[in-house]
């Protein structure tokens, strides 16, 4: 069953006419509870809030797989729309960005241009940048552009995914820089990564104590509380000091333990993401773990959009079913 959620979630996060329509309507469907706003001075009210309570933030702009060149050059300037904003408010906040939003899938130098000229605005105001990593494909291309701006630009970092098998080589080859550390959210193929809870978990523990150890700056990025409690405990037996890591969390998920973190004075920052292209983002929420999808579904679902996602559901498999009778037929 956890299976089948998470297939179907996947797909309805790849269908473009749904996620066109998505953007008309605006953050729907429990997705308002997750989306920070849609407009920056919105975003900057959240941000201030979570300010309150002594977090940091991760502002991004929603949005990513992009094909068109205009749009990536307006997914550019909403960025560093942002970065402005971050600086003129005073707010304690950074960037992250998807390489695929900015033309990682048009062309190479497009987006290394794009991403260029981003980091170069958040260098003049100090302001971090992080490139969040997306599937496979596009993996190496992003680290590629890493490397290049790197050579010019220090204020930028990226993630790490433990399901790669290849994770442990890109953590001793980026220690240099901030990262974060994720488990990953893609679907991944057996060829690439580790399928199991347990391998991944495993990996993602070994990986958070190396770059804790030997790394620069580490942020956790999970909502999972035996990995937070592990790592309490293992900085506090390598006596490592709270200035050299941080836990993240998405927005809208586990408030309480996110303010509980921030008052135990572990830094804390919360992944802030904005804008009206909330559907792919939310749609991988639902698909990425059954845990969350439970925990969605008795947080922020109610009868209506229950028989909205029931609806959506029955089509879908409608839908399959049709189309595996047209194949038998054919
Ligand atoms: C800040 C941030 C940035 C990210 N950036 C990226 C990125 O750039 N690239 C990428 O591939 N992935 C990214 N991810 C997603 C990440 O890879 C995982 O897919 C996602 O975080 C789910 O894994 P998890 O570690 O949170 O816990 P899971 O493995 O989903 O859950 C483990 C356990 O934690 C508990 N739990 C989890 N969620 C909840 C909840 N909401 N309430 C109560 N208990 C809960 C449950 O006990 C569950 O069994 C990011 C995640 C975060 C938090």
């Amino acid at each position: 069953m956890n299976n089948i959620a998470k297939k179907f979630f996947m797909a309805l996060s790849q269908n473009e006419t749904l996620n066109t329509t998505a953007k008309k309507w605006g953050p729907h469907l429990g997705a308002e509870k997750v989306v920070a706003g849609t407009t920056i001075p919105e975003t900057i009210t959240s941000i201030k809030k979570l300010n309150a309570y002594g977090i940091s933030c991760t502002v991004d702009n929603l949005g990513e797989f992009v094909s068109e060149k205009n749009e990536a050059v307006k997914a550019k300037e909403q960025i560093i729309s942002m970065i402005e904003a971050i600086h003129y408010n005073h707010v304690d906040a950074h960037i992250s960005l998807k390489p695929s939003q900015l033309g990682l899938d048009i062309d190479f130098d497009f987006c290394l241009n794009n991403l260029t000229e981003i980091v170069a605005k958040a260098a003049e105001y100090d302001i971090f940048v992080n490139f969040d990593m997306e599937d496979h494909p596009r993996l190496q291309p992003s680290f590629d552009i890493l490397d290049e701006i790197t050579k010019t630009y220090s204020n930028v970092g990226t993630v790490i995914q433990a399901y790669f098998f290849r994770a442990v080589e890109d953590i001793k080859q980026y220690k240099d820089l901030r990262l974060r550390i994720v488990k990953g959210a893609y679907k991944e193929s057996e060829n690439v990564a580790f399928q199991t809870k347990e391998e991944i978990d495993d990996n993602y523990l070994r990986l958070i104590e190396w770059h804790l150890l030997y790394g620069k700056f580490t942020s956790i990025a999970t909502h999972d509380h035996h990995v937070i409690n592990h790592v309490k405990q293992f900085v506090e037996e390598h006596d490592i000091s709270r200035d050299k890591f941080e836990f993240q969390m998405l927005y809208g998920f586990r408030e309480d333990m996110q303010h509980g973190l921030a008052e135990e004075g572990y830094n804390f920052c919360t992944y802030v993401p904005f804008g009206d292209d909330w559907y792919g983002y939310f749609m991988r929420r639902l698909a990425e773990r059954p845990q969350n999808l439970n925990l969605m579904f008795r947080q922020v679902f109610n009868k209506r959009t229950n028989t909205v996602i029931g609806l959506v559901a029955g089509a879908f498999v409608l839908g399959r079913l049709s189309k595996r009778n047209k194949k038998d037929k054919e």
